[in-house]
């Protein structure tokens, strides 16, 4: 009897940790940082962890707020040596060096980060000048560099003419990264494909409907496109955003065109926060797959 007792103790404490043992980890996944734009009512500016095999590994633009989610999250800062910025707004970009500045402090040696950003034009600097203003010999936060870790940045700036062609700027063991140009207003801008074991993620950043033709061939079959959603349908939004963001009827198009498998909505503004029901209809007009809202600090396993 007591054997017996025994033994059911023993299949009763073993046979849940047999469920939970090793749980099979997404070829990728994304972990929402920031799920807004530039308003600040509560969600953090754009951005984004990528996960390979459950590691984090690249950074997907770097909106304000991006440090206080990384920490509410308590992520693993150690592998992201990949950063991906779609533009240099502020909502994308203002929380860099803090990225840097966190990232820094949990690391156990020195620190080869390869950047990637538009090409300048106008106002906005070019991605490699736009990183050197910031930790350059010259940079406001130069002793960066040193803070923490040796760190080490080489920036590629990428092609922002619409024509420009569709270009691999990583393939190694596996993980592949694509960009191609967008149009988002006056702001150079780019768009991103993240592949890795036949999973692929997309992430459109910031972008008017002029530049629909790339995202779609970009996006073609991705399993998860991560469109930003800025503006109702038309006359729903000031119409000057029209210049910058594309409308929930175009987007839902886009996904139908490009055959994504799955389509997740960030960078909300209050209005289109307030409008769930409407967005979701129009892009039902045209995209029959699996349609979501981000929110911060929102897990998505791909794969
Ligand atoms: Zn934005």
């Amino acid at each position: 009897m007591k054997t017996l007792i025994v033994l059911a103790v023993a299949v009763l404490l073993l046979f849940p940790a047999c469920l939970q043992a090793s749980p099979a980890k997404s070829a990728l996944e994304v972990v929402v940082l920031g799920s807004g734009g530039p308003r600040a009512f509560g969600r953090a500016g754009s951005s984004f962890i990528v996960l390979v095999e459950g590691t984090p590994r690249i950074l997907v633009d770097a909106g304000p707020g991006a440090f206080l989610r990384i920490g509410e999250l308590g992520l693993d800062l150690e592998k992201v040596d990949t950063v991906l910025l779609t533009h240099l707004h502020i909502d994308h970009s203002g929380d860099l060096v803090a990225f840097f500045n966190a990232r820094a402090l949990t690391s156990d040696g020195p620190i080869a980060y390869r950047i990637f950003g538009p090409d300048g034009k106008g106002l906005f600097p070019k991605t490699s000048r736009f990183v050197d203003l910031l930790v350059g010999r010259d940079g406001a936060f130069a002793y960066q560099k040193t803070f923490g870790a040796q760190e080490s940045f080489t920036v590629r700036d990428l092609a922002i003419n619409l024509d420009s062609t569709r270009t691999k700027i990583v393939d190694e063991n596996g993980l592949v990264v694509e960009e191609i140009a967008t149009h988002h207003g006056d702001c150079p801008s780019v768009a991103y494909r993240i592949s890795y074991e036949g999973v692929v993620m997309v992430f459109s950043g910031d972008m008017d409907a002029s530049a629909l033709p790339n995202l779609v061939q970009l996006a073609k079959n991705a399993d998860l496109l991560i469109f930003n959603c800025a503006v109702l349908d038309p006359p729903g939004s000031p119409s000057q955003l029209y210049d910058l963001h594309t409308p929930p009827r175009k987007i839902g198009e886009a996904a139908r065109e490009s055959g994504v498998k799955s389509l997740l909505l960030s960078h909300l503004a209050p209005d289109v926060e307030g409008q769930e029901a409407a967005v979701r209809k129009s892009i039902r007009g045209s995209y029959s797959g699996p349609v979501a809202f981000a929110s911060d600090k929102l897990r998505v396993p791909v794969g």
